[in-house]
């Protein structure tokens, strides 16, 4: 293949930039730092469970062990580390939480998780509230996104340009696109929330949804390589500093952190932990979710040397590992992609646009 030309540097455009590095396929990657991006205020968790319904996370068997795969690889290269592996912690409320636990747990979820309650409170959670015992999930963690963003342009840096793609400068060619002195049969667009200004792909149908966030200090929490989930979470990150997340809202599609964000998750933390603690930073980003929550992959329905990877939502670290190497196959082998992710199922909003 000739050299793929990315646009967008957060956790899509990048992950993607490592396939094709693994393939020994060569890119071009443009990216804006200053431009929105959800990836750098991501807590960056993956959980194999959704806990507000107790079942298993779309194709958690797939998602996880190439999740662990993949970014273990990007380690070793890059000689950074950002993988982290936790066991989460889910506190029950009502007995009827117990069983359902128990039961879903009992019938597909026993690759990640024990069918069993725990009574008291674990090590390091004393200062978190439990009232009815807990469960524990083993494949879970974090990546942290930002780190690994860094590190990835540190190992990229002879096919990183930092400069926003002006989409009035593509020109379309029938065998090629050509971007300023760049031409390619593969321009892959990976712009998140964005995209709504691009204008080959503006038709995709997002239902982006901005996220608040806490960094906290709190000396009595001691929580260590762990996940305390209820109504929202709490994680620890450097020494000393907690994460605490997240909110939902589908109106305001902006960057700035709300009052009425932060009084959210004070109300959330409030629930959650009974000790004393400083907000150290509040971040806010727009989450690039999809209509259907599936990822929206592959080609332009009439420019065909246009791509697009995008959709990744609230599940970015899951999903993007194990769909960008089936993109990478696609344009590589042109083996078909997944129907769920593949942007195709979207083909008449274009005709209709
Ligand atoms: C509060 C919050 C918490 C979250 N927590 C989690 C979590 O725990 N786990 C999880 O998996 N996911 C989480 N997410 C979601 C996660 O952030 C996304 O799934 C993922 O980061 C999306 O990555 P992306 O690359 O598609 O988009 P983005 O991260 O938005 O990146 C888009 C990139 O494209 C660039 N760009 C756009 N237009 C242009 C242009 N014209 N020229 C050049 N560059 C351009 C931008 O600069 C940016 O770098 C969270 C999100 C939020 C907001």
């Amino acid at each position: 293949m000739n050299r793929v030309i990315i646009v967008g540097g957060g956790l899509a455009g990048m992950v993607l930039a490592f396939r094709l590095h693994e393939e020994d396929i060569p890119f071009l990657l443009i990216d804006k730092p200053s431009l929105s991006s959800s990836s750098k205020v991501a807590a960056g968790l993956w959980n194999p469970l959704v806990f507000k319904r107790m079942s298993k996370s779309w194709m958690a068997e797939e998602l996880v062990p190439e999740l662990h795969r993949f970014f273990k690889t990007c380690e070793r290269k890059t000689g950074v580390d950002f993988l982290c592996k936790r066991i989460s912690i889910k506190p029950f409320t009502e007995d009827q939480e117990k069983t359902l636990w128990k039961n879903r747990v009992y019938q597909d979820l026993s690759t990640f998780a024990e069918a069993q309650d725990y009574k008291g409170i674990p090590q390091g959670y004393e200062a978190c509230t439990f009232t009815n015992g807990y469960g524990k999930i083993f494949e879970s963690g974090n990546v942290y996104i930002n780190t690994f963003l860094e590190a990835g342009k540190a190992f990229f840096k002879d096919c990183l340009v930092e400069e926003d793609f002006d989409y009035a400068q593509l020109q379309i060619r029938e065998r090629s696109v050509v971007y300023k002195n760049w031409e390619t049969e593969t321009l892959v667009f990976c712009e998140g929330h964005l995209v709504k200004h691009n204008p080959y792909f503006s038709w995709i149908p997002l239902k982006p949804a901005k996220g608040e966030i806490l960094h906290i200090t709190a000396p009595k929490l001691k929580i260590k390589k762990g996940v305390y989930n209820r109504d929202g979470f709490i994680l620890d990150s450097e020494e000393g500093k907690f994460i605490v997340g997240s909110t939902y809202n589908w109106l305001e599609l902006n960057d700035k952190a709300s009052p009425a964000g932060l009084k959210e998750l004070e109300k959330k933390l409030s629930r959650m932990i009974s000790c004393d603690y400083t907000v150290i930073s509040h971040l806010a980003g727009v989450r690039p979710s999809s209509i259907d929550r599936r990822p929206i992959i592959g080609a332009h329905p009439k420019h065909k040397h246009l791509f697009v990877f995008n959709g990744l939502g609230a599940k970015g670290v899951m999903l993007a590992p194990y769909f960008a190497g089936k993109f990478v196959h696609f344009l590589k082998q042109k083996q078909d992609l997944p129907p769920e992710v593949d942007v195709a199922r979207f083909y008449k909003l274009y005709a209709a646009h």
